[in-house]
């Protein structure tokens, strides 16, 4: 038909086209393995991305292929994010923290043709070489010279791309073409991959920067904390290099004391990352105070961020908290809670109330909350159900995996496993894991909910809530909880009777025992895999 727009292939090339035309001389600047700090800007970036490409089409990549990165968050490794997909390739990020066995399942499982790999990993990384199958090449970032390895085919990336041409002929690719590939972090059974293609992670980048969702502007300087391996450091690379946000990349220096210095050094505007990094930027902003107040958000989500710890980032270091809820398999933005104009007028504490919770979807993102007969519930703010979600950024089903469909409904939404009530105003709030709520005398009792309340009790660091056997009620909860390095004398009863006014008398968890640390998974997560087993041991009494 005439009159209409034009075919405008939603392909990442475009987004970084758009970067080096608009805001060529914006930084992308990383902290280096050896402390120093590397900077270059997006006219960079784009000339190194096509010596990139060249690169792969030289090593034989095609159309395609899976290209594995196993490396922290550096300038390197956005090239990669560009690199590889201007190939019309896939951008395999592997999670540096995965289990030997695990990891090689996914190497193997995504049958990647070349890996690039950080010198500072080659350690971790060949503990599998042995067991990879499909691996052609592997090339290695920031090696010293005459660095000893067992792997194979071994070739270094600074002397590939001094070979290569800086002019690379851009193809024309189909928008439908797969560009990047994150595996879920696999608490139970195998990780499962979901592929992103050029036009979901084209939308996703546009949906990201609207103003009701984190909103980037060319202002920003955003801190990734939130690692590339976990899912594509959710699309942070592509929402600042669209709006011409400068990118900080800590590369290793992930503990609090180097992220407080980035923080207050590169006047940070927006930073990212899941709850336990910010529980310990607290901790260490406690100790040894800076001035953090250039930060206009401090984006959370891979796990429920405590109400206690938002209270205490915006009372105490007038930091605004802008908490996320997502998935690996949604891209991973879903929902954000961001208050309306309708909040303006509520205390404080209650606006606090409303940042805990996961909030609404943002636009693009369908979600709804569904009973076990997979009857959709009503949105009242009580009522739990399990929650379903698609867009044009949710995965249809998981790469190369047949018998996966039980996570699809007939009607064409993913299952996610988590459980949530939605208010009338929309905004989700995750009370659980379908596998983690605890059914107590055939009620539910929110493992979630009981976190956080027993972390907004001041000797409280962290506290995570499973579910036990129990012959009476089939289940009972226990609290495993980590107190503060000054908690004096705290007993398990204290917190009980803390409790008792908050919840209701059958939540009160039966036991409450003290440990050192919670185990976490490989993206900073609660392992309560892991705790239920040492339940089951004997070792938390
Ligand atoms: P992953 O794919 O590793 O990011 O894990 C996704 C899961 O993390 C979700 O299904 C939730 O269970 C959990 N999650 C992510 N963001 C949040 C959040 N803001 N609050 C609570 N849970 C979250």
């Amino acid at each position: 038909m005439q009159g209409l727009m034009m075919n405008y292939p939603l392909t990442l090339d475009r987004i970084l086209a758009h970067a080096n035309r608009m805001y060529p001389h914006k930084r992308i600047s990383t902290k280096m393995p050896d402390g120093s700090i590397h900077r270059y800007t997006y006219a960079d970036l784009y000339k190194r991305v096509q010596r990139l490409a060249n690169v792969l089409k030289n090593l034989g990549v095609k159309e395609g292929d899976r290209v594995g990165t196993f490396a922290w968050n550096t300038y390197q490794h956005v090239e990669m994010y560009f690199g590889i997909p201007a190939l019309g390739a896939v951008c395999h990020t592997l999670n540096i923290r995965l289990f030997p066995e695990q990891l090689a399942y996914v190497v193997n499982h995504a049958e990647d043709k070349v890996v690039f790999i950080d010198a500072t990993l080659l350690p971790l990384y060949e503990r599998v070489a042995d067991k990879i199958k499909t691996v052609e090449h592997y090339v290695l970032i920031n090696a010293p010279k005459g660095i000893e390895t067992k792997l194979p085919n071994v070739l270094h990336y600074e002397d590939l791309m001094a070979e290569a041409s800086d002019e690379f002929e851009w193809l024309t690719l189909d928008e439908n073409a797969a560009m990047g590939m994150c595996y879920t972090s696999g608490t139970t059974g195998n990780p499962k991959g979901a592929l992103y293609s050029h036009r979901s992670m084209f939308l996703h980048t546009i949906g990201e920067n609207q103003a009701n969702a984190l909103g980037l502007t060319e202002s920003d300087r955003v801190l990734m904390v939130v690692p590339q391996f976990h899912a594509m450091a959710w699309g942070l690379p592509y929402a600042c290099a669209f709006s011409g946000a400068e990118m900080f990349m800590p590369g290793p220096h992930l503990k609090p004391e180097p992220l407080a210095e980035i923080i207050a050094s590169e006047k940070i505007t927006v930073a990212a990352g899941v709850p336990t990094i910010w529980l310990g930027l607290y901790h260490e902003l406690r100790k040894n105070p800076r001035d953090i107040s250039s930060v206009r958000a401090m984006i959370v989500g891979g796990s429920a961020m405590p109400r206690s710890l938002i209270e205490e980032y915006e009372k105490n270091l007038h930091v605004s908290v802008l908490h996320a809820w997502g998935m690996t398999e949604t891209s991973p933005l879903g929902t954000v809670s961001k208050l309306h104009a309708h909040h303006q007028d509520l205390t404080d504490a209650e606006k606090w109330d409303i940042k805990a919770k996961q909030g609404y979807a943002v636009p693009l993102v369908e979600i709804r909350i569904v009973n076990d007969e997979g009857e959709e519930l009503p949105w009242d703010g009580t009522t739990m159900g399990e929650v379903q979600v698609r867009g044009p950024w949710v995965i249809r089903d998981y790469y190369k995996l047949e018998g996966a469909s039980e996570q699809f409904t007939a009607d064409g939404w993913f299952r996610t496993g988590d459980v949530a009530t939605i208010s009338e105003d929309g905004f989700m709030q995750i009370t659980d894991r379908t596998k983690d709520l605890i059914k107590s005398g055939g009620e539910w009792i929110s493992s979630v909910e009981l976190e956080n309340t027993l972390m907004a009790h001041p000797a409280v660091k962290e506290a995570a809530v499973i579910a036990i056997p129990d012959e009476k009620w089939a289940e009972r909860p226990l609290a495993a909880v980590v107190l503060t390095d000054d908690a004096d004398g705290v007993t398990a009863e204290a917190l009980r009777e803390f409790l008792a006014p908050k919840v209701a008398k059958f939540w009160l968890p039966d036991k409450i025992v003290f440990i050192d640390d919670i185990p976490k998974t490989s993206v900073g997560k609660f392992d309560k895999k892991v705790l239920r087993r040492r339940y089951a041991d004997g070792e938390l009494g």
